[in-house]
């Protein structure tokens, strides 16, 4: 029995080695109805097809390195109003080049197209959901279930490698920073995440450790995309419905820079000096609809029960007061009046000593 279980185990073994090396080195990568060989980009959309609302496509590029390599996920419009990142990733388009590269990169242009083209923040304009609080979705459920479905069913298991590229939401000024994981994953996992974000070039890295580990309640796509155990991080760099030059370039020599240290593309990076570490945040919330009037900046220290804005009534009446949990940077303010009940006002990073 031993004999036969040692034996059944190295065959075991010598498939699954065998099976590696020849994903590593597959000639060809397929997604959807397109496949690229070596060397070669390729562009295709991944299917919704209406269900109990309308359906939508999901427009991505593959480039397939002509050599062998990791594969590196990058999502950019999970919020259709969130355009630094979508930009970013449309100039990768001219700056990548399948036939230099190691490895593969799949570009997600757009993953919730309903709201981008009808510029909406947070929700959907199909079926009022959030998409980055919707995994991991139903086969069969709305359009917004049904895209983080696919996401997590077509996309994911794809890569070694998933970034989710946002920034503040149309109406959300916010400091750059990144955010990666420490639950569901090991020591040595989560070394390799931080050294691929000191290299990004952004100085802010929020450690978040308090995401739920069952993945029928993943919620984040980040969160799915740890849980089916990939190397994640989350990229937030620009905001109020601008695609400024400084994120944009920000995003695309920090996506190439992850690339430069996975060795998919040539060249040297050099870890970030003083990186900041945020390990505890909070988002204040508004629990009436109003006008929203923020009182400081993003990136403003902040004392613990300073006034950072106040909402009122269409009256003029004053019906909440926005004050900071603890000490802490102001991560994100909200910057544009409406605001709804429930919505975020403003929120606080803690900052590691
Ligand atoms: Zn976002």
């Amino acid at each position: 029995m031993n004999n036969h279980f040692s034996l059944l185990a190295r065959i075991l073994l010598f498939i699954a080695i065998a099976t590696t090396t020849v994903c590593a080195q597959d000639a060809m990568f397929t997604l959807g109805s397109v496949t690229a060989k070596r060397g070669e980009r390729v562009a295709g959309h991944l299917e919704i097809p209406a269900g109990v609302d309308e359906g939508t496509r999901l427009p991505f590029t593959i480039f397939h390195g002509a050599k062998p390599g990791p594969t590196l996920l990058l999502v950019a419009g999970v919020h259709g109003s969130e355009y630094a990142p979508i930009i970013a990733l449309q100039r990768l388009l001219s700056q990548l080049n399948a036939s230099k590269l190691s490895g593969t990169v799949i570009l997600v242009h757009s993953a919730n197209p309903p709201s981008f083209f009808k510029r909406t923040i947070y929700y959907s304009p199909v079926d009022g959901k959030n998409l980055n609080r919707s995994f991991p979705g139903k086969a069969d459920g709305t359009l917004t279930e049904r895209i983080a479905h696919t996401i997590l069913t077509q996309l994911i298991p794809r890569a070694d490698y998933v970034i989710d590229v946002h920034c503040g939401d149309g109406n959300e000024d916010l400091i750059p920073y990144l955010a990666l994981y420490t639950h569901a994953t090991t020591p040595e996992r989560i070394a390799h995440v931080k050294d691929l974000a000191l290299r990004f070039g952004i100085e802010h890295i929020k450690v978040i450790s308090g995401r739920s580990a069952d993945p029928n309640n993943s919620v984040y796509l980040t969160n799915a995309a740890q849980l089916a155990g990939k190397y994640v991080m989350a990229v937030e760099c620009g905001g109020l419905a601008r695609a400024d030059e400084v994120s944009v370039t920000t995003i695309t020599t920090g996506l190439q820079n992850v690339m430069r240290r996975l060795r998919m593309l040539p060249g040297q990076t050099t870890p970030i000096k003083n990186p900041v570490y945020v390990d505890r945040d909070e988002t204040i919330r508004t629990p009436e609809a109003g006008i929203f009037y923020p009182l400081v900046a993003r990136g403003q220290i902040v004392k613990k029960d300073a006034l950072l804005g106040y909402v009122t009534n269409l009256h003029g009446q004053k019906v909440h007061e926005a004050r900071a949990p603890f000490a802490g940077k102001v991560m994100f303010i909200v910057k544009t009046p409406p605001v709804s009940a429930g919505e975020p006002l403003v929120s606080i990073g803690s900052l590691q000593p």
